[in-house]
């Protein structure tokens, strides 16, 4: 059996008390929400932190709030089961509450959290991709804080092109909250592939997000990959087609043949690049064929 090395565990209860631990403890030190992707990283030594900083008892961390007109503003702390299930997500916000939704198992998802999801260790065995979080098609922002202040940067800008070092997130800040755009007027949809429909990381993922006129005419689109490159890709001129246009099987062919060149698989997943660039436009246009009016 496997276990964990020795550490010292901190609980402040307050972000502020725990920006302040994880500036004193320096790379000594990590953060903990869940621990579902971190205990078994630490177990294979993968990561052996001296100090661990659980952000379990932060309150501030585990809210949802706000609304249709002003948007959503998601707690780092909160549990992909809480999302999956929240009914004002699964309305209005339909692709992240699907992506929650399959990640994992329900214990998983009762213990993860968004946070770590967002910012789980992306140099594992088998791919370590995240759901529609790592390949936002919303717009979202997160904030991010620390002893030296805070910021907020559009989600997309938290992953580089690096494997050895794929976040933009400083050593010392934490991620508070996920800030969702207004989703008034538009609808999105998110396909996972997986092998195991039970439960497994995604070979694929596609999150499409339309905004349409009373009339079909589509007012606004987002098209993103994920587990396809190194990091989530947007197919924004495959998206471009779609403007001004009302959405026909044809159309949803051709922008899905477009979109689908964006995708660049790495082999260090289950299936063979090949096989995972040909289904790419297939999902792509599922995804599309969702938002067709008979
Ligand atoms: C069997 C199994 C199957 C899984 N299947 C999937 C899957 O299908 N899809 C998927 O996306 N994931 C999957 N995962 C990965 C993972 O468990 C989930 O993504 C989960 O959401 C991680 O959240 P956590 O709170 O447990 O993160 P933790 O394990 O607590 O943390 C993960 C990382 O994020 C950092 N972190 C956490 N919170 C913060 C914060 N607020 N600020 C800064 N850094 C932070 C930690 O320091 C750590 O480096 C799976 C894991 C397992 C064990």
């Amino acid at each position: 059996m496997l276990r964990l090395p020795p550490f010292r565990y901190l609980a402040p209860r307050s972000l502020e008390e725990a920006e302040h631990m994880l500036a004193q403890e320096g790379d000594a030190a990590m953060l903990v929400a869940g621990g579902t992707d971190l205990f078994p990283n630490m177990k294979r030594r993968q990561f052996t932190p001296q100090v661990l900083i659980g952000l379990r008892a932060i309150k501030a961390l585990k809210s949802v709030s706000g609304s249709l007109a002003q948007g959503f503003r998601l707690g780092a702390g909160v549990t992909l089961t809480t999302i999956a299930e929240h009914p004002a997500l699964q309305q209005h916000y339909s692709a992240l509450a699907t992506a929650a939704n399959s990640v994992s198992t329900p214990q998983l998802r009762n213990a993860g959290t968004i946070g770590g999801n967002l910012l789980l260790d992306t140099r594992c065995n088998y791919y370590n991709q995240t759901e529609f979080w790592r390949h936002f098609c919303l717009g979202a922002s997160v904030r991010l804080v620390s002893v030296r202040g805070e910021r907020v940067i559009p989600v997309q800008e938290l992953f580089r092109d690096d494997g050895m070092d794929p976040y933009t997130k400083a050593a010392d800040e934490i991620l508070s909250e996920i800030i969702l755009p207004p989703a008034a007027g538009w609808q999105s949809v998110y396909l996972k592939l997986r092998r195991r429909g039970s439960f497994d990381f995604p070979i694929l993922g596609v999150a499409v997000a339309l905004r349409t006129a009373a009339d079909g005419t589509v007012t606004g689109a987002r098209i993103t990959l994920g587990a396809v490159a190194s990091h989530p890709v947007e197919a924004t001129e495959a998206a471009a087609l779609l403007l001004g246009q009302r959405l026909t099987l044809d159309l949803a062919s051709t922008v899905a043949a477009v979109a689908a060149k964006r995708a660049k698989p790495l082999d260090n997943a289950d299936l063979t690049i090949n096989y995972r660039k040909q289904v790419t436009p297939i999902y792509i246009r599922r995804a599309l064929d969702h938002f067709i009016k008979n």
